[in-house]
């Protein structure tokens, strides 16, 4: 029987980002960190991955990896030139593509990697032989432009595996929700105009990139109504979540009615993310995961596709990333999050929440 897929490999968390404190370029004033460097690390994939061998959850999963893209694939939504400035890059040690996307020697090769397991995650999940699935991409992709890479993304991995699904499976009507921290506005770019890719992004307004993300870019042309954005205000928790997926993902999902559900599975709007400033714990991950699959089996039977995109508080994202695969696969395990708790007691207040619903209930309004 068709269970939950884990789409893995080892050579994704080889890909290296260089010499940086946080996001500073080691030299000048910049001490190198110790013992750390760029946030986009293989760490916090690293003890995700960990977290589920030991708490026996991988066990339950389908754990597979895939072939790498082809050029040909990643072709269907990059420029010939960016390929080439990347991979020749890439052979000569490594460098920077665009706004914040440092990379370096190889990371061509396992860019390629990335996007082949957001390719073999939709088509296991296309073809049935799995009901659902996460890839554990890295480099991740949302911000990455047709001929430009961009906040630590190289490859527009969900955009291109869209891409290549449709070209192989003829499936009509993708809806891509975005719940990385920052605005999924390579995603947004790539499908634009068109009305057969719903693109939907929550985020934290105004963080990055600088100037996207607003809630009046609703698409052009054929496009105008499938690209939905929610701009949340810095220290949006629970609530403010739950709401958003109440009065606005769920509907909009609704009314598109895809034959396919892909999430932009960022971590980083967890409470301790050391580049955002939002307040979720790993139980609100955990609920977010249960909306969607249940919007999944109602709308396209049940076909869910989660592609790793950020996440960067290393101690944290594992339980974050547990709490979603558990809830996808249907098996709990005895792990219990120490931060739940702690987290749950930071919450918004009454004030806040208030005001946050009343953006949000406007929001809806506008859509009706
Ligand atoms: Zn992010």
């Amino acid at each position: 029987m068709a269970g939950t897929g884990f789409f893995f490999d080892e050579r994704c968390l080889w890909h290296s980002t260089g010499g940086y404190a946080l996001l500073l370029p080691v030299g000048g004033w910049v001490q190198p960190l110790d013992g750390g460097g760029h946030p986009e690390s293989p760490a916090s994939k690293r003890r995700m991955k960990g977290l589920m061998d030991v708490s026996g959850l991988s066990a339950q999963l389908d754990v597979r990896s895939a072939p790498p893209a082809t050029e040909d694939d990643i072709l269907r939504i990059h420029t010939r030139d960016y390929i080439r400035t990347f991979k020749t890059g890439s052979d000569a040690g490594g460098g920077i593509l665009g706004l914040d996307a440092p990379f370096g020697q190889g990371s061509f090769e396992i860019a390629l990697q990335s996007a082949g397991l957001a390719i073999g995650a939709v088509d296991a999940v296309l073809t049935g032989s799995l009901t659902n699935a996460y890839a554990l991409s890295r480099p991740p992709g949302h911000h990455c432009l047709a001929d430009s890479g961009m906040g630590f993304c190289l490859l527009a991995n969900i955009a291109i595996a869209i891409e290549v699904a449709k070209a192989r499976h003829g499936v009509e009507r993708i809806a891509v929700l975005d719940w990385d921290v920052h605005h999924g506005n390579g995603t947004e770019a790539a499908f634009y105009g068109r009305p057969d890719v719903l693109t939907i992004s929550v985020h934290q307004e105004n963080c990055f990139p600088p100037d996207k993300g607003a809630f009046a870019d609703r698409g052009e042309g054929k496009g105008l109504g499938a690209n939905l954005n929610i701009p949340l205000m810095p220290g949006g928790g629970s609530e403010a979540y739950a709401e958003t997926f109440k009065q606005l993902v769920v509907p909009a999902l609704q009314r598109f009615k895809p034959d396919l559900i892909i999430v932009a599975s960022g971590f980083d709007a967890n409470s301790v993310d050391p580049l955002s400033r939002m307040m979720l714990s790993s139980e609100d991950f955990r609920l977010m995961a249960r909306v969607i699959k249940n919007a999944a089996a109602e709308l396209c039977g049940g076909r869910l596709v989660l592609v790793h995109e950020g996440g960067y508080s290393e101690a944290y994202v594992p339980f974050c990333g547990l709490a979603v695969m558990e809830e996808i696969s249907g098996h709990r395990t005895a792990v219990e999050d120490p931060l739940r708790l702690p987290i749950a007691g930071q919450q918004p207040g009454a004030a806040f929440n208030g005001l946050q619903r009343k953006l949000i209930g406007e929001m809806a309004e506008a859509l009706r």
